[in-house]
């Protein structure tokens, strides 16, 4: 992809008359259209705001002062001996009104005929479906390493001291992913207090980073202690997870291995792909992102897919990392014509990102069916991998059983093969929840627990499979067709 700063001026050069930047950077967005003001010599830049009005135009400053259509009217009669880029702030805010959205239709044929152009900047905003077409849109993304160097440089260079190399490698590449004003803020917080930029402050820009995930409606931060040890059976899945987190270190690099994309856990409820999630990322040593699909195309129309651009730049500004896309089946199964197409949208972008990204974010997404499952997903390429988490064996069972176990009572033996027939058909949650029956038995009776209690505890649940059975078989079926890889070693 070219540099963003040729898109832009191929934009200005081409005259596109209306030009939205999805960014939540105003400042840089303007620094940067400053500058190509000065590249595109000729080019005056000029700025319009509801409190100051006109900024940068000689003899009309302060013009259009809380009126918003004073400034279109301006730029609608500007002649063409001075080509103008005009940013326009806040402008979302007055769309609503229908003078103003005729307005723009008008300009967008309008300004054509003239080197004038009008920058939106905006990270959520998105025209309605009428104006769309008048749009230009371009992506801001973060800042880039490179940017980033330069600017701690500054900083620090304005302070004074100069930044050691090292120091400086770290401090950017724990920057990546922050916004420049978030950087600009934590430096301005560190020479407060230390009066310059030292190692210091990593924790502080891995806490900034931490909180900005806070602050997302859709990513949630997990604290985890499984690891790889806490799941029973999946041993085929495991010894894949081994050989893919060798993958990402520098020696996989200059072998020439690519970075792991990520995986697809595909099984019944229960059979433990969350908690594989966990504990690749707590085996790892990666945080884990969880992201709410639900919540990515909760409110308005359309807001989504800027939800889920800002949504990925968070999680790259963590990377190393997990990113967990639970019930991925569920987020994107949504009917196109319902939505006015906003899932196949998002899921579009999710997928060019994936399919692009640079980044050390490993993608683990979960799936209860497929029957909701876009067929695109599944293509091959998509993700490194598709498991089948399938219900577990009888050896598998066995395993699941005694972890449990050990986890809960781990001074207490107790004989468990008289369970494998009796629990044909239960998941890991149902085999979890049979131990934690058992020993409420026990307790109760205020004894030890025995395998009596396991037992009658087994007979009494019934097990998602008797009450699913059509759609696990269905699962069973599709898996056995070869399109994805069974998670266990089948011995039995
Ligand atoms: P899923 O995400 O597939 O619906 P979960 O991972 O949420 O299932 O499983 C719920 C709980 O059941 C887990 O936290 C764990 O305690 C238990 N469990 C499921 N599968 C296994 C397994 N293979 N080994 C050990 N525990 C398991």
């Amino acid at each position: 992809m070219k540099p963003w700063n040729d898109q832009f001026d191929l934009l200005i050069k081409s005259r596109a008359p209306l030009i939205l930047i999805r960014s939540t950077e105003e400042e840089r967005v303007e620094s940067l259209i400053k500058q190509a003001s000065k590249r595109l010599n000729s080019r005056r830049y000029s700025s319009w705001d509801y409190i100051d009005g006109l900024q940068g135009v000689l003899n009309s400053e302060r013009l259009g002062v809380r009126q918003p259509m004073a400034v279109l009217e301006w730029i609608k009669k500007l002649d063409s001996s001075i080509p103008t880029i005009l940013l326009i702030k806040d402008f979302d805010r007055f769309l609503d009104d229908a003078g103003i959205a005729r307005m723009l239709k008008n300009l967008a044929y309008k300004l054509r005929e003239t080197p004038h152009s009008i920058v939106f900047c905006s990270g959520s905003w998105r025209p309605s479906i009428d104006l769309e077409d008048s749009f230009t849109f371009l992506d801001l993304p973060y800042p880039k390493e490179s940017e980033l160097k330069i600017l701690l440089e500054n900083i620090s260079k304005a302070t004074g001291y100069s930044i050691e190399r090292d120091v400086l490698e770290e401090l950017t590449r724990a920057c990546s992913g922050l916004s420049e004003m978030k950087v600009r803020q934590m430096a301005a917080r560190a020479l407060a207090q230390r009066g310059k930029l030292s190692r210091d402050d990593l924790n502080e820009v891995l806490e900034e980073k931490r909180q900005s995930i806070a602050r997302s409606e859709v990513l949630e931060y997990c604290n985890t202690v499984a690891t790889q040890g806490d799941i029973g059976g999946l041993d085929s899945l495991k010894a894949w997870l081994d050989q893919r987190h060798q993958a990402f270190s520098e020696e996989a690099k200059s072998f020439g291995l690519p970075l792991p994309r990520g995986v697809l856990l595909i099984g019944p409820q229960g059979t433990g792909k969350s908690l594989t999630a966990k504990a690749i990322a707590h085996s790892w040593s990666m945080p884990l992102l969880r992201l709410d699909i639900g919540r990515l195309f909760a409110g308005i129309v359309g807001a989504s897919e800027a939800r889920t651009r800002e949504t990925i730049q968070r999680a790259e500004s963590m990377a190393p990392c997990v990113l967990w896309i639970d019930e991925i089946d569920k987020g994107f199964g949504g009917d196109a014509r319902s939505d006015g197409g906003t899932s196949q949208r998002v899921l579009a972008n999710v997928l060019t990102w994936m399919a692009e990204k640079t980044s050390p974010v490993f993608v683990v997404a979960t799936a209860n069916g497929i029957d909701r499952l876009p067929a695109e997903l599944l293509r091959k390429g998509r993700f490194d991998e598709i498991f089948m988490l399938e219900l577990p064996s009888a050896q598998e069972r066995l395993s699941i059983i005694k972890l449990h176990l050990q986890s809960r009572r781990p001074n207490v033996e107790i004989p468990i093969d008289s369970l494998v027939d009796r629990t044909e058909g239960f998941s890991g949650a149902e085999l979890e929840q049979t131990v934690i029956e058992a020993m409420h038995f026990a307790f109760a009776e205020k004894r030890e627990l025995i395998e009596s209690d396991l037992i009658l505890a087994a007979s009494q649940l019934v097990p998602l499979s008797r009450t699913a059975k059509e759609q696990i078989e269905f699962l069973q079926e599709w898996a056995s067709t070869g399109r994805a890889r069974p998670a266990s070693l089948r011995i039995n």
